[in-house]
């Protein structure tokens, strides 16, 4: 079984073969156009995805020795995302499996990160928990099996790489700012200014009052100093961090409790956080967890991932007709 898979959720245009369950390539072409804006400009995304497709999957297909007269199946990313981004990955998907006749897959782009975790060895087992953290999305999923998932808490505002971003903004740090939040929070104090925890009902997040706390409070210490940011950079980086960090954790650690879990997998950008890696360490020898992390390509948006759920999926026989249209707002389990 020879499946292409296809992502076109966002700002990624990607293409994988996946081979009797076995990932042959994963390539990626990262669109840099919305740099400059300070976050993804949808338009900009679509019209970047049009032009990298082709050469994405060819360079896939090219590189698996494989012709596309030996694909079996097209699997693709139905959502959720941008609607003008996954239209062109839909609408190529469909035409390509039409002109070929095999079967289409649709894809579940949440389902799918957490599906990363089957690409590489280790793999975690059943039920395990999943913290997927990314640009989007955070949410709490207990994973009963590869296509069996529940979503057990989630944020009721903005996701943590939201926050991180949006704080970045703040502190005149450029798109994405998670990253560059990370490298600064390793030199600072952690503890050296305190951020409120929001504590939202269950097992769900909040993010969006961090950012407005940050702001106020640089803007009362601005008043004093106005090279405050510059001069406790550092400082400001490690204690946010700290503090996006705890919010994760407390509600991972219940689920876990509640759900008697210990197999814990985490996946999305933002689990690519050095912080966040650490503490995990550190929980998995305190609570005696086995904790999984895929490798960084496969944390990000890629088709790998879309390619891994595409096989599950080809094995059950769940496929979908020509008439399928991209989801935005996709909701994973039921
Ligand atoms: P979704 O998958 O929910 O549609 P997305 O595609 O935007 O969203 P990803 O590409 O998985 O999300 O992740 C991007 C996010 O990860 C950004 O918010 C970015 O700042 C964050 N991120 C990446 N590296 C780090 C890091 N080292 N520390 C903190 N955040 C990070
Ligand atoms: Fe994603
Ligand atoms: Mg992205």
């Amino acid at each position: 079984i020879n499946i292409l898979a296809i992502e076109s959720s966002c700002d990624e245009t990607s293409a994988s073969i996946i081979s009797d369950g076995k990932i042959l390539n994963n390539i990626v072409a990262t669109q840099s156009v919305h740099e400059k804006y300070g976050g993804v400009v949808p338009e900009l995304a679509s019209r970047a995805h049009q032009q990298h497709l082709i050469p994405v999957i060819h360079e896939a297909i090219e590189s698996s020795g494989l012709k596309k007269e030996d694909l079996s199946a097209v699997g693709f990313t139905r959502g959720p995302g941008l609607m003008g981004s996954l239209m062109v990955g839909v609408s190529f998907a469909k035409s390509f499996a039409y002109s070929l006749g095999i079967p289409l897959i649709d894809v579940n782009h949440m389902q799918a990160h957490i599906l990363a975790h089957f690409i590489d060895d280790p793999k975690p087992s059943f039920p395990f928990i999943c913290l997927t953290v990314s640009g989007g999305h955070t949410q709490l999923v207990l994973v009963k099996d590869y296509l069996e998932m529940e979503v057990i808490g989630e944020t009721l505002d903005d996701a943590v790489g939201e926050a991180f971003d949006k704080t970045a903004k703040l502190l005149g740090l450029p798109y994405p700012g998670g990253p560059m939040i990370d490298k600064y929070a390793k030199e600072g104090n952690p503890g050296a200014y305190k951020f409120p925890l929001s504590e939202m009902p269950g097992l769900n997040y909040s993010f969006s009052g961090i950012k407005t706390a940050v702001l106020y409070f640089l803007r009362d210490q601005l008043k004093v100093n106005s090279s405050f940011i510059d001069e406790n950079m550092v400082d400001i980086c490690a204690s946010v961090q700290h503090t996006l960090i705890k919010m994760l954790m407390q509600k991972l650690k219940r689920a876990a409790r509640e759900y008697k879990v210990k197999d814990i997998a985490i996946a999305g950008g933002v689990s690519a956080n050095s912080g966040l890696r650490s503490e995990l360490g550190n929980l998995a020898k305190e609570l005696s967890w086995k904790v999984y992390i895929p490798k960084f390509e496969y944390c990000t948006d890629n088709a790998a991932m879309i390619a891994m759920a595409a096989h599950y999926k080809y094995l059950k026989g769940e496929f979908c007709g020509l008439d399928v249209s991209p989801m935005a707002k996709m909701k994973l389990g039921k």
